[in-house]
């Protein structure tokens, strides 16, 4: 590894050294033990974003997460594609995979065999999902006697064996939800079809994810909700994306994000601060477990943990050895 040269300079290998240790117990931000975090993917489009995820499973890695997940797309091909990630995921990476799944718009048959396919490959983890709905496709499921909602999806797989079965809620309600009791509802249906946990939509008002939880738990959901948290890679993109499905951006991001897509390895250490104060808020109010919606990326995700010390290797000198990331 070479030094930078120039009036900034660093030794890196130095620097990777030192953060490396830093004691185990020593994170910036003080916070309980043992907190569980998961990781979201996608599968990749093209070779060098396959590249990418590879690079990311392998920094990923070294934070042990409790699962990691694939997200399922609609129509044939991405569905073939969402399999064979998660096979490659799971050759890959030494964790557990979980396997999102998604029922509208395909028939039962089709999803069912779907379904069948994971197992028969070993999957033992799910993400059910109803997916979203293109105009009429709920009539048009309705129809061909497919599953309508996700309950009945997470019933069909715990037909099939006591498998992990994830669920998605909505603490700043979904779009196609009348207001937030009919989402507690839909959690509680899904919960006594056998869910096992629920993991949130991305948001970033903590206050009212906290206020979901203690109204959903009063009306008696047992099952861990698990809040997801997205770190920011691009603010206009995360805009679109919230816009899409009902998460709220406040005004206070609108005015720290603004402009800082033109300038990415600032934007990059606001987000990080961003998730990390999230993130730290919620292990304050008793939070056990943190899905992080990764993108397919390394980096946010990583310093996050690293900043808040959970998992049991932390410091860039590992990370600093994933391949292609040394800047020798
Ligand atoms: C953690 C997570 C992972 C995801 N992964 C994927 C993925 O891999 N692929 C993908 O395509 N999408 C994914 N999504 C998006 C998801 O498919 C959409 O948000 C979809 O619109 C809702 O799916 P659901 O399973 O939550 O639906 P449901 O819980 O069945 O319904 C969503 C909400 O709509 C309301 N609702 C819907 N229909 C009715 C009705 N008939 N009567 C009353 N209320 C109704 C309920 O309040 C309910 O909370 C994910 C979402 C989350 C939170």
């Amino acid at each position: 590894m070479k030094e930078m040269t120039g009036p900034f300079r660093i030794n890196l290998q130095e620097t990777f050294e030192r953060l490396r240790r830093r004691r185990r117990h020593s994170p910036i931000v003080s916070i309980r033990e043992n907190v569980a975090m998961s990781f979201e993917f996608f599968p990749p489009k093209d070779e060098a974003a396959e590249r990418r995820l590879d690079r990311t499973l392998d920094a990923l890695g070294r934070l042990e997460p409790a699962f990691v997940s694939v997200t399922y797309g609609a129509g044939g091909s991405a569905r073939d594609r969402s399999a064979r990630v998660v096979s490659h995921v799971a050759s890959r990476f030494a964790r557990p995979v979980a396997a999102h799944l998604t029922c509208a718009s395909a028939s039962r048959d089709e999803v069912d065999a779907a379904l069948d396919g994971f197992i028969e490959a070993g999957v033992r983890r799910f993400v059910a999902l109803r997916g979203d709905l293109p105009a009429g496709a709920e009539r048009a499921a309705i129809e061909r006697g497919g599953y309508r909602r996700s309950h009945e999806l997470v019933a069909a797989i715990r037909r099939r064996g006591d498998f992990e079965v994830n669920v998605g809620t909505y603490p700043e309600k979904h779009p196609d939800s009348v207001d937030i009791r009919q989402d507690i509802d839909a959690l509680l249906a899904k919960q006594d079809a056998g869910a096992t946990r629920a993991i949130t939509q991305f948001f970033f008002d903590t206050d009212c994810f906290l206020r979901f939880r203690d109204q959903a738990v009063a009306a008696g959901v047992r099952i861990p909700i698990v809040p997801g948290v997205l770190p920011i890679h691009n603010f206009g993109g995360t805009r679109r994306f919230a816009d899409g499905c009902g998460a709220v951006i406040p005004a206070w991001m609108d005015e720290l994000f603004a402009g800082l897509d033109e300038a990415p390895e600032v934007r990059d250490m606001v987000a990080t601060t961003v998730a990390t104060e999230q993130c730290a808020r919620l292990i304050e109010h008793g939070v056990e477990h943190i899905h992080f919606y990764t993108l397919n990326r390394f980096e946010l995700t990583t310093a996050i943990c690293d900043i808040l010390g959970l998992g049991p290797r932390r410091g860039v000198g590992d990370i600093s050895r994933v391949d292609g990331l040394k800047r020798a």
